[in-house]
């Protein structure tokens, strides 16, 4: 039998205000333990919650951006369970009355096709804190500062298929966060962090098997390694006749597998039901209004704008847009630049290149756009040409200097000097008489050695488009 996978993600985003949801603390990361903190979001009795506008806004922002309807009135529950890291033994969050439902995202297939991933909905809630285990002295600490910030879920319908497609949904989503400005993304910090859930069914069959939930996972590549190794586990339990059971499983990246945390029996019942604290959170027009004045072109747009403006292949507008950062530095590049398709291909190889193979984001870029812009002017005036160029850029990268100053202090200017060139030419037509006899008697391939041999006399520094011809014609 052929089983095919049916996977749902939920996204845990943490809004990106200067204050938690419900008081008024600091969201900063990195504090020193507990230095975050208050009477409300450390669960003191008597203290009352008061919701965070901006929160509300940003929300708001992620439902637009998803294609979400929003609803006009939504509410707060409560989700009781008791665990060290949650002081008023309830995490507030939106279950019965959600504040957007029914959106979707489009991705990108494997096979260069669109497939749209419904989004069931997204609701408000607030994070709790952290424990941190010291095993030296047998000890459990409880940082709180991280109790009451805001947070989103995002919880995607079944519709994604494979490993790959579930990758490519968290890219986007990831992508659009950041965009509309509501996340930093960061998913070391946990900032954007994904549960998968994860079933199989015979193919055909159309009702979903019994899923496993794989709990936080914080990077794309351990969702797909995860996701894959899930898939793999069920498929041979059900080829060998055993029954999936339903249970929350841990990705252990060291090991390259899942391992059970709990099974359903252990499950939690919630108890929810709506916080008496807090008032239901009405949305009016006037508020998507404002928040949709504010909204920024998104990725798809933007794609869509390249390809129409720069007159970008799909593919090289959908890796130009794929992060808001790259898209800004492209553009930037490129506004005083004539060869728009030179400067997407230095962007994509040179540029991206580098910055991965230093593992660097292209915000922390040591070229700045300004002065990638100029190494490329150089080239489009025939200045340098473009192995030269890739030289300059070495070097930009090492040292910060500008292009120019590079290009002037090395002497690297491209040797364009007609009569110059026409009498190098010369020289290596008489100097090798043996490959002049073999490319007129036929081997053309030998155009390129000629090439070489003026690259060589001028350390790489003549220009190819005045020896071409000048090569052409004196063969
Ligand atoms: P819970 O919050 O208890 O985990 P939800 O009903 O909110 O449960 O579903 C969580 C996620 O699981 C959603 O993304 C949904 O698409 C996905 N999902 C639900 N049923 C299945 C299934 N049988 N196989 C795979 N994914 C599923
Ligand atoms: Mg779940
Ligand atoms: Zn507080």
């Amino acid at each position: 039998m052929v089983f095919e996978p049916v996977i749902g993600l939920e996204v845990h985003a943490q809004l990106k205000t200067k204050t938690k949801i419900f008081c008024g603390c600091s969201t900063e990361f990195g504090r020193s333990p507990n230095a975050n903190t208050c009477p409300v979001c450390t669960g003191m009795p008597g203290v009352l919650p008061v919701l965070n506008k901006q929160a509300v806004t940003f929300a708001i922002k992620a439902a637009l951006a998803t294609d979400c309807s929003i609803a006009r009135q939504s509410r707060f529950d409560r989700k009781n369970y008791f665990y060290p890291d949650l002081p008023k033994g309830y995490q507030i969050s939106q279950y019965a009355a959600p504040i957007a439902e029914h959106g979707h995202l489009d991705i990108e297939t494997e096979e260069g096709g669109v497939k749209t991933i419904g989004i069931t909905r997204i609701h408000m809630e607030e994070d709790a804190g952290k424990l941190i285990h010291d095993p030296i002295r047998a000890k459990s600490l409880v940082d709180l500062n991280r109790t009451g910030v805001p947070l989103i879920e995002i919880v995607s319908e079944p519709d994604i298929r494979t490993a790959k497609e579930a990758g490519a949904y968290l890219r986007k989503l990831h992508a659009i966060l950041k965009y509309i400005d509501v996340c930093d993304g960061n998913m070391e910090e946990g900032s954007f962090r994904c549960d998968a859930n994860i079933s199989l069914r015979p193919v055909g069959q159309k009702e979903f098997g019994i899923r496993a939930e794989l709990k936080n996972l914080n990077s794309f590549k351990h969702v797909e390694k995860a996701i894959n190794y899930e898939i793999q586990r069920q498929t041979l339990f059900l080829e060998e006749g055993r029954a999936i059971v339903q249970e929350t499983r841990l990705w252990d990246p060291d090991k390259n597998k899942t391992t059970s945390m709990r099974g359903k029996e252990e499950a939690h019942d919630y108890r929810y039901f709506p916080d008496p604290d807090l008032v239901p959170l009405i949305v009016d027009e006037k508020w998507i209004q404002s928040v949709t004045d504010q909204m920024p072109e998104l990725p798809d747009k933007k794609k869509a704008r390249f390809m129409a403006q720069f007159k970008l292949s799909a593919l090289d507008a959908g890796q130009l847009t794929a992060s808001l950062d790259l898209a800004n530095y492209f553009e930037e590049t490129i506004s005083k630049l004539t060869d728009i398709k030179q400067a997407a291909n230095w962007t994509m190889t040179t540029l991206m290149a580098m910055l991965n193979s230093k593992n660097l984001d292209i915000k922390c870029s040591p070229v700045k756009a300004p002065a990638f812009s100029k190494l490329l002017m150089l080239v489009e005036k025939g200045i340098i040409n473009a192995t030269t160029a890739k030289i300059v850029f070495d070097e930009m990268v090492e040292s910060g200097k500008s292009p120019d100053i590079i290009v002037r202090e090395k002497g690297l200017e491209q040797v364009s000097d007609h009569s110059e060139l026409a009498k190098m030419v010369d020289a290596v037509i008489r100097d090798n008489p043996d490959e002049v006899a073999a490319f007129r008697g036929g081997k053309t391939k030998l155009f390129s050695f000629f090439m070489g041999q003026i690259m060589k006399k001028t350390q790489g520094k003549a220009d190819p488009a005045i020896i071409t011809p000048l090569l052409k014609t004196k063969l």
